[in-house]
């Protein structure tokens, strides 16, 4: 059916028309090979941060899922939290430089993440005409925590297990899991964990075929003040030497590490993109060229 539509196909055709077909018509193989598998996506950053690109991911999403890609939404919301504490009064605590979130704190990040910020993308992605889901590591014990190194950050977690069976008749029905960055440790306490870590370990625990970091950047730099040193294409052993020089640095050190370990645990291919540009999800996943840094397990 799509070749005879494209035979009679108006021979003044605009070249916005003909760039439109080639774009689908490229895109066929990887849908073809991503139906029916999963994809979980780590969304935040700038992508979070505007209406046009937020609609644009939630619209990306709707898309995937339509061609039948099941598709795992991670997510954080530092910058809410960070808006919410000061509308309230409550100044951050900081030791030896680090932020240490104390019940108070605590009490808000679950508020916004679970309360407002997973609402709202579970609205966006079902306002496209996809239907999502809203959970927190804490609904079905989907994430047990424990306390981040020596437990000096607080209420700040890291993930000790994660219990997929929940996600799995969600996911045959075709519905999105939203999950916000949030789970108890086994005495039954909120704590907040880096969204990037939950995607990675999420990615892990359902054998997804990609995990996808959407970010501020590029993807990973070799001279993160230059966007021109964007690096393509990683193995996982010069991904770790990034880290040992200190090239990937602060906020790119648990998104490079998550891809790591989802590699290491059989998740085929793990991109940090940008997303700060519109539908950066469909140029990765349906474009030959792809965009953003690729950790793949060999070279
Ligand atoms: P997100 O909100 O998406 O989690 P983060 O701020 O936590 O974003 O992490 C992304 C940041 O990591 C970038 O904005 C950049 O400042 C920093 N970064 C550190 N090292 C690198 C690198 N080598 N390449 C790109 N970004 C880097
Ligand atoms: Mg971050």
């Amino acid at each position: 059916m799509p070749n005879s539509k494209l035979e009679n196909f108006p021979s003044n055709h605009s070249n916005d028309e003909s760039l439109r077909v080639s774009v689908l018509s490229e895109a066929l193989p990887y849908i073809q090979r991503f139906a029916g598998k999963r994809i979980v996506i780590k969304y935040g950053g700038a992508a979070m941060s505007n209406e046009t690109l937020k609609n644009a991911v939630f619209r990306d999403i709707a898309l995937l899922t339509s061609v039948g890609v099941q598709t795992i939404v991670i997510h954080g919301g530092g910058p809410e939290i960070n808006q919410w504490l000061s509308k309230l009064g409550i100044t951050a605590k900081f030791k030896n430089g680090l932020r240490v979130t104390d019940s108070q704190t605590m009490d808000i990040v679950e508020m916004v993440l679970i309360g407002r910020v997973n609402k709202q993308i579970v609205n966006g992605i079902n306002n496209v005409g996809a239907l999502a889901i809203g959970l927190s590591g804490i609904d079905g014990k989907l994430i047990e925590a424990r306390p981040l190194g020596d437990g000096s950050h607080g209420l700040v977690g890291d993930v000790s297990s994660i219990n997929p069976e929940l996600l799995e008749p969600l996911l045959k029905k075709g519905y999105v899991p939203v999950i916000s960055s949030v789970a108890s440790t086994n005495d039954g306490r909120s704590h907040n964990i880096n969204a990037d870590t939950v995607a990675g370990e999420i990615a892990a625990s359902i054998g997804a075929e990609k995990l996808i970091l959407l970010t501020d950047t590029p993807g990973i730099l070799k001279n993160k003040e230059d966007p021109k040193s964007l690096i393509r294409k990683l193995k996982l052993s010069e991904a770790r030497r990034l880290i040992d020089q200190g090239i990937v640095n602060g906020g790119m050190t648990p998104k490079t590490q998550c891809c790591i370990r989802a590699l290491a645990q059989g998740v085929s291919a793990a991109h940090i993109i940008d997303g700060r540009l519109p539908h950066a999800l469909l140029l990765e996943v349906f474009t030959d060229e792809g965009i953003g840094t690729m950790v793949v397990n060999k070279g």
